[in-house]
């Protein structure tokens, strides 16, 4: 039987290993970590760090091809790697998105087939680029400062007001690598999954809606009617065309905000994207007849991709550690027997020997039958767990 292979032993990579055994092939991880999500599922655990020659070579070995299911992965890592086997994202792609500064060259480079800008910005790389911004670029503040590299979840980000917010931000962030983005007024937030076969074929998700707290995904809105239809088909496009622009090979989730009308961006504006599958299409698994995780093995096994279907409406909550403590701050087990009562609720725990505040646990996708009775039993929900999110945009 055959292996594939994943840098990587989160949640993703958990996920991708179950999706990968139901279709027989056995997986390697890569994962330094004894008790990572994905390495305790996995046939085979390499238990080393990312760039250890030896470990690489090991998994090159055991694996018919490779992927990677966290963003930081070392990209030199995946260029090892494809010294031998075919490697899914390429290392080249994943380089690109784990730099902003990259990031964002790519998005202005395929802006005419797109159709979709990102948020107005400027690199802060060095002293002088500083100050220029300070004296010339007023128009981009408010703003947020993101560290172009390594940011996840809200982290490496600093909200900035005036020229001396802006200034005390950089040094917080170290002085290292940066983009000053405007603050855009958003209505709302949306994410695109898209899978690209080696061959070039191309099937993507419709577009998901998804609420933010601290920085961190709190729910996903899946459900026809969750934004504008005209909003969503502009999205889905400008995704795939993103991907097709770069020769992008496995999942991608492109993220993009949706501003208030009548804006020189015309209501969409491409944030980020991840070169992975992602937190807003977990819900794929429970409410699509191919999940974002089936197509992950799909491309890199080289077997066609199905157009995917989604059979019932969907809301993702998200589960952090932070559910696992009362009110006077001791650890407990939720409830989730009140919780699994409640009709259409599917639970997936990650795993995770330890509860953290802002650690991601596991997630809650709610199904039904129609859009009101989700959304009705996710309300439910929140309120026996006091999830977040569920009110705000
Ligand atoms: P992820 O975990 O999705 O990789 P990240 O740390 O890379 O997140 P971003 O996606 O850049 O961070 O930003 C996190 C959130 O902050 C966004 O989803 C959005 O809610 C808010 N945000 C970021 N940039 C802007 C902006 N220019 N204007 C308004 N809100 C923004
Ligand atoms: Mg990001
Ligand atoms: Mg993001």
């Amino acid at each position: 039987r055959a292996t594939l292979g994943v840098l990587g032993g989160g949640q993703l990579g958990r996920m991708f290993v179950h999706a990968a055994q139901r279709l027989g092939y056995f997986t390697a991880v890569l994962e330094p970590d004894a008790q990572s999500p994905a390495g305790l599922v996995s046939h085979h655990h390499i238990q080393t760090n990312y760039d250890d020659p030896a470990g690489l070579a090991q998994l090159a070995h055991l694996c018919q091809a490779i992927t990677t299911e966290f963003e930081n992965v070392p990209a030199q890592a995946l260029q090892t790697l494809a010294q031998t086997r075919p490697v899914a994202p390429s290392a080249a792609v994943v380089g690109i998105a784990q730099n902003r500064i990259e990031e964002k060259a790519h998005f202005a480079a395929c802006a005419a087939v797109s159709g979709v800008t990102c948020a107005p910005y400027a690199v802060v790389e060095t002293t002088a680029q500083l100050q220029a911004v300070q004296a010339g670029r007023a128009d981009l503040l408010p703003g947020i400062l993101k560290t172009a590299r390594m940011g996840y979840d809200g982290k490496g980000q600093v909200r900035v007001k005036t020229t001396d917010e802006l200034a005390a931000a950089w040094a917080e962030l170290g002085s290292v690598a940066c983009v000053l983005e405007k603050m855009l007024p958003l209505t709302a937030e949306c994410s695109v999954l898209v899978a690209r076969g080696w061959d070039g074929q191309v099937v993507s998700f419709a577009p998901q809606r998804n609420v933010h707290v601290n920085g961190i995904l709190a729910v996903t809105h899946a459900y026809e009617g969750n934004m504008p239809a005209a909003l969503a088909d502009r999205a889905r496009d400008a995704a795939v065309s993103i991907a097709q622009h770069i020769g992008y090979v496995g999942v991608l989730c492109v993220e993009f905000f949706v501003v208030e009308d009548g804006t020189e961006h015309g209501g969409l504006v491409v944030n980020e994207m991840a070169p992975r599958p992602h937190n807003s299409g977990h819900y794929t698994l429970d409410a699509c007849d191919a999940s974002q995780f089936d197509l992950q093995v799909h491309t890199m096994a080289g077997l066609p991709l199905p157009q995917p279907r989604q059979h019932s409406p969907a809301i993702m909550l998200n589960l952090l550690g932070d559910v696992w403590f009362d009110t006077s701050g001791h650890l407990q087990e939720p409830d989730w027997h009140s919780v699994l009562s409640l009709p259409g609720t599917h639970l997936h725990l990650y795993g995770k020997v330890e509860a953290r505040p802002g650690r991601k646990m596991g997630h809650l996708t709610i199904t039904g039958p129609d859009v009101a009775s989700v959304q009705t039993v996710a309300y439910r929900v929140a309120g026996l767990l006091s999830l977040p999110g569920l009110d705000a945009i």
